[in-house]
């Protein structure tokens, strides 16, 4: 049985608990590797070798930690097909997807940051003819980065890359259901060549092994993604401590169609939005929003679009919809279905748990599902469900949809779809949403903010937004 072990001062070590999670590949529900469950031992062994190699590490110049993080971009590129399939066993989600969006995206991240940290320039204000001031940013020490399970290596990337590229020493932690691809990630950093203690991965669980890196008072930063739930109580630990935290958290994105889109294009990008990687993104479009006059026709469109989400074994071709990453996520989705149908919805399509035959006999499957005839304030319509689950609801004018798509506590993405581009401006400055796409899904700039209002999220990733958090700005005032 494969033990994914922790990464500290540049080896494998296991878990000074000498104890182990089951790690379940959720398309078979067979145990495939064991999970170091670490604890705050071992999180003070990674902050030891993180302190010790911090003065080497942000000593060195932006050109020799960017050559040193280009190589490991470069290792991730040449064991891509390897990462791919080590992210499908672990996550459920469709092979293809896996070598389509999560490895590439992940080797971007490291390339990305290793080369802006060459492109960057700093502040400077005249004040009069005798005074200027210029802003210097130092790297904060020693950080913690925690990701989730959706999109493993591709938001474990997201986090690490700008922190080592400031010059940071980190101690981060992936999701325990989705640990593999990190632990491959630690090698393919030893091949690279990056300095021990740089970079350090310990695995567990959230309450315990996370825990204890938030608590740890030599950690100076927090970057989080994860539920809005654990953001918080991330937040009210760290926040006495005055460590600086960015928290991407969740959402219950709005998707807005007008009545002058070509319906058919829309449906297909729409359901995209909805159902991409079993609905298991941030920014998935959830419920959405249809002009009344189109109503109808595009409902029977969308309905279409999604059969054609064929869900199957991740390692088939024509597989669309993958596993659900375990079993408790599943039951969670299945029972906001049961939820919807008491709130008075109907559901248009999907609805039931998907059961396989052969090697997948025994997966977490769910059918997407469309849901109509729900009210904008019902529970189904306000909290995250996280999975292949959309509702669909007509709109009479730009108002009333605007107040309905502002009606949740979250405000991470939105999706207009809408011809008349002035109106699509309109609508964007009146979201509140931290990201809103016109006539597309999913692109994205990696320079640009990420990140959401409201219960989504405090701070912003991306380009330089990410070098900002991982320094400090200090101001220097020279009078001559
Ligand atoms: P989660 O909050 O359960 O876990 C996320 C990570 O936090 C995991 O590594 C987990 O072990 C750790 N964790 C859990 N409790 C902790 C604690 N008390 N202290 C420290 N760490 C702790 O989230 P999840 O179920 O893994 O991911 C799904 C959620 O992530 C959804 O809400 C989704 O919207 C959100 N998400 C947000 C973004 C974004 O960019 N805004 C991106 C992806 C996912």
């Amino acid at each position: 049985m494969l033990h994914i072990r922790n990464y500290i001062n540049g080896t494998f070590h296991d878990p000074q608990t000498h104890e182990w999670i089951e790690n379940i590949n959720p398309a078979t529900g067979e145990i495939f590797a064991l999970v170091a469950r670490s604890g705050a031992g071992d999180v003070d062994a990674a902050v030891a070798a993180a302190t010790d190699a911090f003065p080497q590490w942000s000593g060195l110049t932006s050109k020799q930690r960017s050559d040193i993080l280009l190589r490991v971009s470069k290792k991730i590129a040449e064991h891509f097909d390897e990462l791919a399939r080590a992210e499908t066993d672990d996550n459920g989600k469709p092979l293809w997807l896996s070598k389509a969006i999560d490895i590439p995206r992940a080797e971007a991240n490291l390339a990305f940051f290793a080369t802006e940290i060459l492109h960057t320039e700093t502040a400077a204000h005249v004040t009069d003819n005798h005074v200027f001031n210029y802003t210097v940013r130092s790297p904060l020490g020693v950080v913690g980065c925690i990701s989730p399970w959706n999109l493993p290596l591709y938001l474990f990337t997201w986090k690490i890359a700008p922190a080592l590229a400031a010059g940071n020493c980190v101690v981060a932690k992936p999701s325990e259901l989705t640990p593999l691809t990190s632990f491959l990630f630690s090698q393919l950093c030893i091949d690279a060549g990056l300095p021990p203690g740089v970079l350090n991965i310990v695995h567990g669980l959230g309450a315990e092994c996370g825990d204890a890196i938030v608590k740890h008072r030599d950690i100076k930063a927090i970057s989080f993604t994860g539920g809005t739930v654990t953001g918080r109580t991330i937040a009210a630990t760290a926040a006495p401590m005055f460590k600086k935290l960015s928290l991407e958290l969740g959402g219950k994105n709005p998707t807005i169609v007008f009545d002058d889109v070509d319906i058919h294009h829309t449906a297909r990008h729409v359901a995209r939005a909805a159902y991409t990687n079993q609905g298991e993104i941030c920014l998935c479009g959830s419920r959405i929003f249809v002009a009344q006059n189109i109503y109808k026709e595009f409902r029977t469109a969308l309905i279409e679009e999604i059969r054609r989400f064929v869900v199957g074994d991740p390692l088939d071709e024509p597989t669309k919809t993958g596993a659900i990453v375990s079993k408790a996520q599943m039951d969670k989705i299945l029972s906001y279905i049961d939820l919807a149908i008491q709130e008075g919805g109907t559901v248009l399509t999907g609805g039931k748990r998907v059961m396989l035959k052969g090697r997948c006999s025994n997966g977490f499957f769910v059918e997407p599902t469309l849901i109509e005839g729900l009210d904008s304030k019902c529970r189904v319509n306000q909290e995250e469900i996280f999975g292949p689950v959309a509702t669909l609801m007509p709109f009479s004018d730009d108002e009333e949809v605007i107040e309905a798509a502002n009606s949740t506590s979250y405000g991470l993405a939105a999706s207009v779809w809408c011809r008349d581009i002035s109106r699509a401006h309109k609508v964007a400055h009146r979201l509140e949403s931290g990201i809103v796409w016109v006539n597309c899904w999913l692109v994205r700039d990696l320079r640009t903010p990420f990140g959401g209002m409201k219960n989504s999220g405090v701070g912003r990733e991306g380009g330089v937004e990410a070098l900002r958090f991982f320094t400090e700005a200090k101001n220097v005032c020279v009078q001559f």
